[in-house]
């Protein structure tokens, strides 16, 4: 039997706001494995809410990093220099659409609103990872983001954050290729419809996660904790063969044709 011990490993997992966020089930798992965490939140509002869930994971180091601010994301960065030298795995759990922007039509985006979500739900992807690389170049670094099927097919509602998201899944494979000759790997997770603080803010999601669900080959839709199990793969060295890839963990969802 392959055993997957994490042990002695050090993974960053950005974009934990509470219980119910993706990064948070993928941090669980990460921990369950034996790696040493550092889990990142967005400002000082979330810093309650986190310090208490991270109460249940020891050893956890929390840090405030919103990846709109680039000194925070080197304070980050400096941190994980001195403190453990290296890093072997890297998520990236965060998106940012304005409210208004997800709720209008999307030809009316306004400049701001659509520079806004890429910054934040694309940008940062290649940002931290350029401000953590001498870290990750070092452990052999393997990293996993959070896409959606949105990237690939029109969503109503999703709007701006469809485009993010094939921005995103295009940067990993660009990622991928260039980064690979330096033993690191760049992979997506593509999930299907978790209720989250983030999804929540999309128009008809309780509805959509009904449809999802039946829709799907599995007949229903897929816990963050399946989200977790399938980034542990990508993360460990069971994924060593993989990169630049989008897996889909999404109960079978993204296979139907209609
Ligand atoms: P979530 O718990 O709300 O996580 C999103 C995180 O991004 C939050 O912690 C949020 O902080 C953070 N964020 C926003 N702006 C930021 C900034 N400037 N700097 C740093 N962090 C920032 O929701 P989630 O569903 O787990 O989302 C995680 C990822 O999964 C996202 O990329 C999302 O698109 C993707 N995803 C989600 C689903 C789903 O159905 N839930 C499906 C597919 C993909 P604030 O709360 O402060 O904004």
């Amino acid at each position: 039997m392959y055993a997957i011990d994490l042990t002695g490993k050090h993974a960053l997992v950005m974009g934990v706001a509470n219980h119910r966020s993706l990064s948070w089930g993928i941090a669980q798992i990460l921990h369950q494995a034996g790696a040493r965490l550092c889990v990142t939140y967005a400002g000082e509002r979330l810093k309650g809410m986190v310090e208490e869930l991270a109460g249940g994971l020891p050893g956890v180091t929390l840090l405030e990093c919103d990846v709109t601010r680039d000194e925070t994301i080197d304070a980050v960065a400096r941190r994980l220099t001195n403190d453990w030298g290296s890093l072997e795995m890297l998520v990236h759990g965060i998106a940012f659409a304005r409210k208004e922007d997800l709720e209008g039509a999307f030809v009316a985006t306004p400049r701001e609103g659509f520079q806004s979500a890429l910054d934040v739900s694309a940008f940062s992807l290649l940002n931290v990872t350029n401000r953590v690389l001498p870290l990750l170049e070092k452990g052999g670094g393997s990293i996993v983001t959070l896409s959606y099927l949105a990237a690939e097919r029109a969503v109503p509602a999703y709007n701006v954050m469809g485009s993010a998201k094939a921005v995103l899944e295009q940067s990993v494979r660009q990622l991928a290729y260039e980064l690979g000759p330096r033993n690191i790997r760049v992979n997506a997770i593509s999930a299907g419809p978790v209720s989250t603080l983030a999804a929540r803010g999309i128009r008809g999601f309780t509805d959509m996660l009904k449809k999802h669900a039946e829709k799907a080959p599995l007949k229903r839709n897929v816990t963050k904790e399946e989200v977790g199990k399938a980034a542990l793969f990508l993360l460990s060295d069971l994924g060593s063969g993989v990169t630049g890839e989008v897996l889909y963990v999404d109960a079978g969802y993204s296979i139907m044709g209609w």
